[in-house]
């Protein structure tokens, strides 16, 4: 599926913040929804940002094949469902489907939609990284320790994503993830329908 936007990053690299903006700036771009297993935050809605399910039904799911990809991430369970991909990626030309998943849903939606699109946020470095999980959890504990040490391992994973976004400044990164965007829009495959159609006199 070549509408597919796939955007990772650890936690703390700025990726959530980004991938609002950019959906606030492309209507046309759907934020695919996960089933997860963790409680929901209080801002958070239920059908929007997570479908929250229990550890059983998301069990039930995976045994009824109706996971494109899922992972344990941080200690709980996370998917992209097929129906979500399926009628919310296949509903238009010029419709794009979010995806915000890890690195091993990543590298699985890579092996099953080679040609969509696959993004890495990541931190200028490991000081600021650690600097932003600190503020954002108010001190060092365990938890800030074992994030630094997973974002360790998810950056080795790189050769995934075909682009990759260092947030030092958010308004910069936007910048280079919104020209990503706009580039993939505008690839030889996507616009061959438009040549086609301007050697037949039509106009976009
Ligand atoms: P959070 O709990 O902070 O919302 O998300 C934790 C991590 O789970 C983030 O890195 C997020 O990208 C990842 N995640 C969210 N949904 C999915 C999913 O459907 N599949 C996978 N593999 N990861 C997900």
């Amino acid at each position: 599926m070549n509408n597919l936007i796939v955007i990772s990053g650890p936690s703390g690299s700025g990726k959530s913040t980004l991938i609002r903006r950019l959906l606030q700036k492309h209507r046309e771009i759907v934020f695919s929804v996960s089933h997860t297993t963790r409680p929901r935050r209080e801002r958070e809605i239920d059908g929007k940002d997570y479908y929250f399910v229990t550890g059983e039904q998301f069990r039930q799911m995976i045994d009824n094949n109706e996971f494109v990809e899922w992972a344990q991430v941080y200690g709980n369970y996370y998917g992209t469902g097929y129906r979500e991909i399926e009628t919310k990626g296949n509903s238009g030309y010029n419709q794009f489907l979010a995806l915000d998943i890890d690195v091993q849903g990543a590298g699985n939606i890579r092996k099953k939609y080679p040609e969509a699109l696959f993004i890495f946020v990541v931190p200028p470095s490991l000081e600021e990284l650690q600097n932003r999980l600190l503020k954002r959890e108010k001190k060092e504990d365990e938890n800030t320790r074992k994030r630094l040490e997973i974002a360790r391992q998810e950056l080795k994973e790189y050769e995934i994503y075909d682009y990759i976004v260092v947030n030092k400044d958010l308004d910069q990164a936007f910048f280079i993830l919104n020209s990503i965007y706009t580039a993939y829009r505008n690839t030889t495959a996507r616009r061959e329908y438009f040549i086609k159609r301007l050697l037949t006199g039509g106009k976009e």
